[in-house]
């Protein structure tokens, strides 16, 4: 079977097979990195070995050989996943993923674990160069400290919550119009000008939801408990505590995402309230509703920035073109390798991402694109990452070649502000304009939520055996404090209830101020690119290039901007896009 697997792997994948970036030292040319049988002898070769170095420079070589299979293995990983996502009708492809999940990467856990514990335990370790390894070096320890044998069943029951609340919000269906639809084919219906169009529209979304309430609350409390549990086991008095370690923020802690809600508390949430007065002008309207904020303010048809696929690449080939000619080649290369899957089509996987191909240190990019202004922010944004995985192609070692999250993200978001100042490349003057506002909007109207949804996990997990009442309340305390002054009149519960649809509260807890902080940084880069847009680009790249091998303020130094999301930082920031709307008209 494993053999086949490859076989119809390989076939599925958009592009052709591509060779190992360097020629392997460790791991076999010939292996099948689908069978664990073969996979396993690797492992052993590593701890054997480990007990026998008595040098740094053989310690570095051992390091160097793991990250190989390490990258090997998640190439494997990354082309099952590309195929099955790029062809959801085809059983094979979806049988050789789902057996990579659960044949090969439980099995890996506690392997990894025994080398990262030998790694920290070795004597020559000290004598390795702490300006290279210290990043490695402290996650590994901290990863190591965090793991208890009793979390691992938990965390796998927590895993399985997870997936119960992803199959409860994708299960759920409306009748609209005599036609069954599900939830987020629902949300087109909001950029519709008819407005008793819309509210019917969410109406309907808002009810559905409602009758879902108690099965929401279920899965959370029982992921609340899980997550207390798990804390205490790892000796924290809270959930919040143990978060920020096993999330790996070394450079940041609570007090500092604290900050970061009274910065956009201070200097946001009243951009956000003028733009809404703005549009309820524009709508002529008494009163603006939770329908009437997708719509075009006046009303224009939605922005048809191409038909074909085609016309999107060559059209953001030549945003890149004038950008910089490192990046275009860059993308060149990827559309020449067919490392882009980009057209929407039957039997394809919905939504966007960018994947890296570990071995071949060359990044893909996947999207559903019907020919809508999202779809040019969508390819900005993942060309941004893939952009960073090509400008680590040079480390070698393999977990540097990864950046945290916060950084990942400030190299897609600030393509996205740089690829918009060429948008003209799909529109005429005045559809540029529009395009590049609706955008910025966006931009404003995330970090809000961001300080939202960060503050209510700060207060859910620091108020251990809170009751549902009280989590309400606590709910609608921030949204007093960072949401917009819209209408909610008859639609009370869905504004106290409005947090059950963000995913990242139930499948990966802290996890989303990483969004905040990274389009802080994009701004930033953007505010240098105004001044002098060679010199911002230059840096963007050498900070790409870092990829995981420095703390985060260095990679934000590196990239011209500052790692710090307090008042004084975010004040200006909110200023510039201001000014920057206000010249948009
Ligand atoms: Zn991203």
């Amino acid at each position: 079977m494993s053999a086949a697997t490859f076989g119809v792997v390989m076939s599925l994948l958009p592009f052709s097979d591509l060779a190992p970036y360097k020629p392997r030292q460790f791991v076999p040319a010939q292996i099948d990195l689908g069978d664990w049988a073969q996979i396993s002898p690797l492992f052993d070769a590593l701890e054997k070995r480990l007990a026998e170095i008595n040098d740094p420079g053989a310690l570095e070589e051992w390091l160097l050989d793991w990250g190989e299979l390490a990258a090997a293995l998640e190439e494997e990983g990354a082309k099952r996943y590309i195929a099955m996502s790029c062809h959801t009708d085809n059983a094979d492809a979806e049988k050789a993923y789902i057996e990579y999940i659960e044949k090969i990467e439980p099995e890996l856990k506690p392997r990894n674990f025994k080398l990262d514990q030998g790694y920290l335990a070795h004597p020559a370790r000290a004598k390795l160069s702490p300006a290279r390894y210290g990043i490695f070096d402290r996650s590994t320890k901290q990863m190591v400290e965090l793991y208890r044998e009793e979390n691992v069943p938990l965390e796998t029951e927590e895993a399985r919550l997870g997936q119960q609340y992803q199959k409860l919000s994708g299960s759920l269906t409306v009748q609209f119009r005599g036609e069954e639809k599900t939830l987020v084919q629902m949300g087109r219906y909001l950029e519709e000008p008819d407005r008793p169009l819309r509210q019917e529209a969410w109406e309907l979304v808002a009810k559905r939801r409602l009758e879902e309430v108690e099965k929401f609350e279920d899965i959370f409390d029982q992921l609340i408990a899980l997550r207390e549990k798990i804390a205490k086991n790892a000796g924290f008095s809270n959930y919040r505590d143990y978060a920020f370690k096993a999330r790996g923020r070394f450079d940041y802690g609570p007090e500092d995402c604290y900050k970061f809600h009274d910065a956009i508390e201070k200097h946001v949430t009243p951009l956000v309230h003028r733009l809404n007065d703005e549009r309820k002008q524009k709508l002529a309207l008494d009163a603006l509703r939770p329908w009437d904020l997708s719509v075009d303010p006046l009303n224009l048809p939605p922005l048809r920035p191409f038909d074909k696929v085609e016309t999107m690449v060559e059209r953001t080939q030549s945003i890149f073109d004038k950008l910089d000619p490192g990046l275009a080649s860059g993308f060149r290369r990827m559309n020449d390798l067919k490392l882009l899957d980009l057209a929407n089509r039957k039997g394809k996987a919905p939504g966007g991402y960018q994947s890296t191909l570990s071995e071949a240190r060359l990044p893909f990019i996947f999207m559903n694109a019907v020919g809508v202004q999202r779809d040019v922010e969508t390819i900005l944004h993942e060309a941004g990452h893939a952009f960073h995985a090509l400008a680590t192609r040079g480390e070698d070692f393999f977990a540097y070649r990864g950046s945290p999250i916060e950084f990942a993200e400030v190299a897609s978001m600030s393509m996205e502000l740089l690829g918009n100042e060429y948008i003209e490349t799909f529109y005429n003057a005045d559809d540029a304009k529009r395009a590049r506002r609706k955008h910025l909007e966006g931009v404003i109207d995330v970090f809000p939520w961001i300080a939202t949804i960060d503050a209510f996990q700060h207060w859910i997990y620091t108020h251990p055996g809170h009751t549902r009442a009280e989590r309400k309340t606590a709910w609608l305390a921030l949204m007093d404090r960072f949401g917009s002054k819209i209408d909610w009149t008859g639609y009370e519960e869905t504004r106290a209830y409005i947090w059950q649809k963000q995913l990242h509260l139930f499948l990966y807890p802290f996890y989303y101020i990483e969004y905040g902080i990274a389009q802080l940084g994009a701004l930033q880069v953007w505010a240098n690119s105004k001044k002098d847009r060679a010199h911002a680009l230059r840096q963007y790249q050498d900070a790409l290039a870092l990829g995981g091998s420095k703390t985060l303020p260095e990679l934000f130094a590196a990239a011209g901007c500052k790692f710090d999301f307090s008042d004084g930082a975010v004040g200006p920031l909110a200023q510039l896009v201001q000014t920057e709307l206000t010249k948009l008209g």
